[in-house]
């Protein structure tokens, strides 16, 4: 007989006197953790299959259900930890690549902890942001760096295509396929209502949703799934991905459980099939065959919109942003190791990549140093969690920032990192009808609205504080930022004093 080696995570434990076996929770849960016994007359659950997503815990309707970490534990050991010998046993029996979502879990440090933003006193008084006007609108894209004027002395507008965002946060690409059409739909109604952008990721775009056209940035990655002129011509932006924060150096991969008919003609790929996209974009080499796309894509658009390129935040990443800068693109988009992903080897999205405010503060310095920042807007991913992740960021350099995990939890996400497994609780990571009508639009795009509104308020309140009564104030601004408990290199890079000085 087989002996399975690994023990579940998690522990189903249901309160009986509270159970009145309506079996909400069984019903519930894709993963078929409940099951109702008729002769104990009594519900079971088998919790090798609990994801911890906490669906059959948030509707139970008696709360008699809590899920809690096991106390099965191998014995203790720093080096080969359970998660370690778990691992081991997986593979010893699969012989496969550990796959996992969503972003980077390990202890790692997060700087935005470690960073503190200034107020005034006394002196260069606040601004209340309730009675005074405060700028939160944001530009992004190319601007020139001398004003012409033509022989009669008027202005001549020579700015290049701007995308303008009523508060410096966009929705981060999260392609439809790896997200259910009606998180799609939320993403981008409130992207509408809110006068900002979302993004298509490589997947392609529903033909329902070309309406929404002037709040979507289309993305072209290595695959090129679902990509042509009018799709292209359909979006404020087009976005190049040539990394991805939660996996840089490999490309995309949608499990082919989630490669319905819908999302297999949106992509332009069979039915069913894994869609993994290549690592490199097989016509990007260097700098100049980058400048070459970058080209084909604004030919292919008339000029008339801005083109992002994205990569992730690696080793070297202020080289690379400043080629990318000389490569005609508009706005460099980076995401950093902690961003989510809806499918990942393991390994890659633990162990690969830097962190975002590293990067961030080291293509803003380098921009700077080479006179070249105005040719670019730079803009932030990979883990922005709150308001003042933002107003950090935006400190630091960003001119505006991306969010996607922030964006999903708005929606109902409880980040149980099983969105590969496409059977998402909460009709977000799924393609399964019964699952995704959970998730209701009009729900959905108002939860996103009212997020993005209060992080816009905090904003305005912290920029207040700091007697700032704009974003391009605060834009680069690192005399509002102090670090803690970060080493003098550390620092260095982030370009910032210790609190205290
Ligand atoms: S997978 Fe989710 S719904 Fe199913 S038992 Fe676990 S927490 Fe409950
Ligand atoms: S989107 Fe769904 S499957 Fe993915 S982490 Fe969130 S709750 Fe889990």
């Amino acid at each position: 007989m087989a002996i399975n080696f690994i023990e579940p995570l998690y522990e189903v434990v249901r309160n009986q006197d509270r159970c009145i076996k309506c079996r909400v929770c069984e019903n519930q849960c894709s993963n078929e953790v409940h099951r109702y016994d008729s002769d104990l007359k009594v519900m079971l659950s088998d919790e090798t299959k609990c994801v911890n997503c906490h669906r059959c815990v948030a509707l139970c309707p008696t709360k008699a259900l809590k899920i809690v970490k096991s106390d099965n534990c191998f014995k203790e050991n720093a080096n080969w930890t359970q998660a370690n010998m778990t691992s081991i046993y997986k593979q010893a029996d699969t012989a496969g690549v550990l796959l996992s979502s969503m972003g980077n879990p390990e202890p790692l440090p997060v700087y935005w902890d470690k960073i503190l933003i200034n107020a005034s006193q006394v002196t260069n008084p606040p601004i209340d942001p309730l009675r005074e006007p405060m700028e939160t609108r944001t530009f992004l894209g190319a601007k020139p760096k001398d004003i012409v004027k033509d022989k009669s002395g008027n202005i001549v507008n020579n700015l290049p295509p701007q995308l303008e965002l009523s508060t410096p946060i966009m929705f981060s690409a999260m392609s439809y396929g790896s997200i259910s059409y009606n998180a799609h739909e939320s993403l981008a109604r409130a992207a509408t209502e809110l006068g900002i952008l979302y993004n298509t990721g490589e997947g392609g775009l529903h033909e329902d949703f070309y309406k929404y056209g002037p709040n979507t940035i289309v993305q072209v990655a290595s695959g090129r799934f679902g990509v042509n002129k009018d799709f292209l011509n359909t979006g404020a932006a087009i976005e190049i991905k040539m990394g991805q924060g939660a996996k840089p150096g490999i490309g995309g991969h949608l499990p082919g459980q989630k490669v319905t008919a819908d999302v297999s003609k949106t992509r332009m790929i069979p039915e069913g099939s894994d869609a993994i996209s290549p690592a490199p974009h097989h016509d990007i080499y260097s700098i100049e065959d980058l400048r070459q796309l970058v080209y084909s894509l604004k030919e292919a658009s008339d000029y008339k919109k801005p083109v992002i390129v994205k990569i992730a935040a690696v080793h070297n990443v202020a080289v690379i942003a400043s080629g990318i800068a000389r490569s005609g693109a508009d706005i460099i988009a980076i995401d950093g190791f902690r961003g989510g992903t809806g499918a990942a080897p393991t390994r890659i999205r633990d162990n690969v990549g830097i962190p975002i405010e590293l990067a961030l503060a080291t293509v803003d310095k380098r921009l700077r140093d080479e006179g070249i920042r105005d040719n670019v807007s730079l803009v932030v991913g990979g883990s922005i969690r709150s308001s003042a992740d933002v107003v950090k960021a935006i400190a630091l350099g960003a001119d505006a920032c991306y969010i996607a995990t922030g964006a999903l939890l708005a929606l109902g996400c409880h980040l149980c990192r099983s969105c590969h497994l496409g059977r998402c609780n909460w009709g977000i990571a799924t393609q399964r009808p019964d699952l995704t009508k959970r998730l209701n639009p009009d729900v959905g795009s108002q939860r996103l609205v009212n997020l993005i509104e209060a992080w816009t308020h905090e904003i305005k309140e912290m920029m207040g504080g700091m007697g700032i009564n704009s974003i391009e104030a605060l834009r680069g601004n690192r005399l509002m930022l102090r670090g803690v408990g970060l080493t003098e290199k550390e620092l260095e890079i982030l370009g910032i004093k210790h609190a205290g000085e």
